[in-house]
């Protein structure tokens, strides 16, 4: 059972998370937590302002203090954490320096603190649990500071450490989300929103009946809510559409999450922690999911990818360029650029990466074999529909597009069985978005 930053953002909301795991207790739930609310990005903040000549930890060390002392506990066990957080900081200060290494440090406090926490209060509560920090029950990453990669020893590991809490369930382990260490001991993160990746690991080095990730929304939803007024819970998808949600766009899961519960099977449910009652999303295998649960019009949800970066390639050279291809893509790989949408034709190629990327490299080393122009400000909308029934999907789509003017500037269908994406101005998307979904699921 996973939690994340906003379902422990204060006392109240741990006290109904205690009672959320109660429920659950017969079943000898893993609780994995993610830092609590803002904590993150507090630190980062801290880090930031530590670099540019401002230590204080204030913010961070104050709300951690409250919440103990809300809980009714004493912090023997935070302040250790809390002063040597400080220390951090003031070596920021004075190396001058904040390396990914630094900062996977500094916001590993957030989570260290959540976990011993939330353990004290669960003892004096009478739910009899302990906390580990993630490397103490088997997580080994590789040392990508800020994205780090599991090592597949993990698994065993897990399993080795708290599998045999399955016939001697003493307590219920809490465990850190985001955090790990590589082989070298060192502290790493699993990238922003990590936790869902610990708690889908957990689950699959056990062989967890199932994994529950505990949200602030109902569960999957058709599209993202700051957009659509009435979005409906999708009660069951696939790994492969919950995975392609999550690639292009839906905020719901941490997009490497569910690949280790989809590796082994293990059915992944999405739970509203404000909500106890409402009846989440499932994420199984396609084996389990039936016809039915897609729409009537064969459509499951609308997501979209903002802002991202289109780039058009055309080959100097005319017709019969073996190779193109391979060339083109052999740049991306050389810069370390991962593609997302792809059309070409003999000559040229199109495709959209992620803004985040810095696009001087590939336009340095792609001028010499072609034209290329970059255009900002795109945005991809992927329909995550069954793809047999696209025919009639397209008709409608583009029957709205068409009559709102709306320019689509590329398509991509075919290659994944579950999505069909396109793309428009940034500025068109939210519209676009409002009208597709009144379309499809009012
Ligand atoms: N606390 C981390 C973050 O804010 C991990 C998580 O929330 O899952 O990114
Ligand atoms: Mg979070």
């Amino acid at each position: 059972m996973k939690f994340g930053g906003s379902s422990i953002a204060d006392a109240d909301r741990i006290f109904e998370v205690k009672k959320i795991v109660e429920k659950f207790l017969d079943k000898k739930p893993v609780i994995v937590f993610s830092a609590c609310f803002q904590i993150t990005n507090w630190l980062i903040e801290a880090g930031e302002n530590a670099l540019n000549g401002k230590v204080n930890a204030n913010k961070i060390i104050d709300f951690h203090y409250k919440l103990a002392k809300s809980l009714g506990l004493d912090d023997y066990k935070i302040e250790p954490l809390l002063d040597e957080l400080e220390d951090l900081l003031r070596g920021i200060f004075l190396f001058k320096e904040f390396s990914n290494r630094i900062k996977d440090k500094l916001m590993s406090y957030g989570e260290r603190l959540s976990v011993r926490i939330i353990s004290d209060f669960f003892n004096l509560q009478g739910i009899k649990s302990r906390e580990f920090d993630a490397w103490d029950v088997g997580f080994v990453t590789d040392s990508t500071f800020g994205n780090a990669l599991i090592e597949s020893q993990t698994y065993a590991n897990i399993n080795d450490i708290l599998g045999g809490l399955r016939e001697d369930y003493e307590y219920t382990p809490i465990v850190t989300g985001f955090i790990a260490k590589d082989k070298n001991g060192i502290i790493t993160t699993l990238g922003r929103s990590g936790s869902d990746l610990t708690a889908s690991v957990l689950g699959a080095g056990l062989l967890a009946d199932e994994v529950q990730v505990w949200k602030d929304v109902d569960g999957v939803l058709t599209a993202d809510p700051r957009i659509v007024e009435n979005p409906k819970v999708i009660e069951t998808l696939s790994f492969n559409e919950a995975s392609e949600m999550a690639y292009f766009g839906a905020k719901v899961l941490h997009p490497a999450s569910i690949v280790p519960a989809m590796q082994r099977n293990i059915p992944v449910r999405v739970k509203n922690s404000y909500d106890i009652n409402a009846k989440g999303s499932m994420i199984l295998s396609d084996d389990y999911i039936s016809e039915n649960n897609l729409s009537k019009n064969g459509l499951k949800a609308i997501t979209s990818k903002r802002k991202i970066i289109l780039i058009d390639i055309e080959s100097t050279r005319m017709l019969g360029q073996a190779g193109f291809l391979s060339k083109v893509f052999n740049v991306f790989e050389e810069e370390k650029i991962s593609v997302d949408m792809i059309a070409s034709s003999e000559i040229s190629i199109s495709l959209t990466i992620d803004n985040r990327y810095n696009v001087q490299g590939i336009i340095d080393k792609l001028s010499k074999i072609a034209k290329v122009h970059i255009s900002y400000n795109k945005s991809i909308v992927s329909l995550i529909s069954d793809v047999k029934k696209s025919t009639s999907i397209f008709s409608k789509v583009f029957a709205i597009l068409n009559n709102e003017s709306y320019n689509v500037q590329m398509i991509s269908h075919g290659a994944s069985k579950v999505n069909i994406s396109f793309i428009l101005e940034d500025s068109e998307v939210e519209d676009c978005i409002r009208l597709l979904h009144k379309e499809f699921f009012d």
